[in-house]
């Protein structure tokens, strides 16, 4: 079984809300035969996409080989938030780290979100920068621990744009009775995440990189030439940048044992008109503080885009009443409510939650987000375009932190870390 081919048409967009308001998508013919190029990039999602519009910012030929199209994976199905700083907190990260490194990171991910920005400016990108995303909280000790985030953050970054909301106050911009308080990132946001990669897509093809949809990599044959072969066809190249994220992992073996795919769901309510106000009253996303993450948004024509719930598995379950689940213990109030779309999608987590970024010879590689990709994995995008120039310092920042493999014997690696995941998740819905 192939996470490629497990859930979707091939070539095809899921039938999500936002492949119903794309905007620009084009067709990419797939590779026949050979071509030469620099670089060769696998994977046409943010990671793969930026990558190839910073090199041939920089003048290098770039040969983008994508398995669907452009868009299809995480970066065409996810929640759009753009967070800050790492998956993981900055008490964490300076604890195995160190100070210094924690500040780099920290700086990096800022970086990161004003990156998006300034892509979707430049290439006039239709996928436009909502300010705000709330951080929920269910207990008051959740709370705390979220307020005193906030004053670290504060205090030791210098970055003052989370303002700490109890009670009432939170309920007024987060009208749910699920939640006691929370904490509202004004520096975070959230955008249109397929039009993101579809612009990301032309802005790169338009600067020259050659795209080809419809191209699964079946294998990469090292050498002093790496060459990439597809189907029908083969890139021969000096460089790979492989940005299959969990579309991909089985590529490379140091990639398979430290990034593993997991599924993740959304849905999109009819039009809720008035009662949008009753959802949330700002243009914020929100997420809460559950093993596994509930988060939400309205989008432009003022649906619910409820995204949660969770599975391990090649196969989708049942997308709608998975997701119903936890929506309706947020917004009881929408019980019988119309379900226009539901969608899955596959993204790639790490035993640390930090990305996995690694030269693996003439390879480089970065995934396994873990569910903070948008900004990261377009600047992570961008450090390995740096990289293959020579300029190494933000990539190998990346290659230091990177996880260790998932702890496992041989065989069943995977389902130990499936009974893992099934426990935790477990935890969220016994409220444990
Ligand atoms: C439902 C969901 C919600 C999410 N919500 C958020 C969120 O709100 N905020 C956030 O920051 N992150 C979120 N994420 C994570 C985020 O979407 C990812 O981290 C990010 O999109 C990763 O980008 P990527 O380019 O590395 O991978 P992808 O976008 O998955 O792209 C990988 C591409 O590689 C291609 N590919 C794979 N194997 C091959 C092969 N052998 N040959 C050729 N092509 C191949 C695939 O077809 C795919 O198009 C979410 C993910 C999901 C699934």
């Amino acid at each position: 079984m192939n996470l490629l081919y497990a859930n979707d048409r091939a070539g095809q967009f899921p039938p999500s809300y936002y492949a119903a308001t794309a905007i620009g998508s084009r067709e990419f013919a797939p590779l026949r035969g050979e071509v030469r190029a620099d670089v060769c990039i696998i994977g046409a999602g943010y990671t793969g996409l930026s990558a190839a519009l910073h090199l041939r910012q920089a003048g290098v030929s770039v040969v983008v080989v994508e398995a669907h199209r452009v868009g299809f994976g995480a970066s065409g199905r996810n929640g759009g938030q753009v967070g800050s700083g790492q998956r993981q907190d900055q008490g964490w990260i300076e604890a195995r780290y160190g100070i210094e490194r924690a500040h780099r990171l920290w700086d990096m991910a800022q970086d990161a979100k004003a990156l998006v920005k300034s892509l979707i400016a430049q290439h006039n990108i239709p996928a436009p920068f909502a300010h705000g995303v709330a951080h929920a909280a269910r207990s008051m000790g959740s709370f705390a621990q979220q307020s005193s985030y906030a004053e670290k953050l504060a205090r030791d970054y210098g970055y003052f744009e989370i303002e700490v909301l109890r009670g009432g106050d939170f309920a007024a911009i987060v009208p749910s009775p699920a939640y006691v308080g929370g904490g509202l990132d004004r520096g975070a946001g959230h955008i249109h995440p397929l039009n993101f990669c579809i612009g990301l897509g032309n802005a790169a093809a338009d600067a020259g990189a050659q795209i080809f949809g419809g191209s699964p990599v079946h294998h990469i044959a090292g050498g002093a030439r790496p060459i990439v072969q597809t189907d029908k066809g083969r890139v021969i190249c000096d460089t790979v940048i492989l940005a299959t994220n969990g579309y991909g992992a089985g590529l490379t073996r140091q990639t398979a044992a430290r990034v593993m795919p997991i599924n993740n769901f959304i849905i999109a309510t009819e039009p809720l008109g008035a009662d949008a106000a009753r959802v949330l009253t700002q243009n914020i996303a929100v997420a809460d503080d559950r093993f596994v993450v509930n988060y939400w948004r309205l989008s432009e024509d003022g649906r619910l885009l409820f995204g949660g719930g969770e599975s391990y598995g090649y196969r989708f379950p049942n997308i709608i009443p998975t997701v119903m689940k936890p929506m309706l213990q947020v917004y009881p109030h929408l019980r019988g409510v119309r379900i226009d779309y539901a969608w899955g999608g596959t993204l790639a987590i790490t035993p640390t939650r930090m990305p996995y970024a690694a030269r693996l010879g003439p390879i480089l590689t970065a995934s396994g987000y873990s569910g903070h990709g948008v900004a990261l994995a377009t600047m992570a995008g961008k450090l390995m375009a740096q990289a293959t120039q020579g300029q190494s310092a933000g990539f190998d920042l990346l290659t230091q932190v990177a996880p260790p493999a998932f702890p496992g014997l041989g065989g069943l690696r995977w389902p130990l870390l499936v009974g893992a995941m099934t426990w935790y998740s477990l935890r969220d819905r016994m409220g444990w």
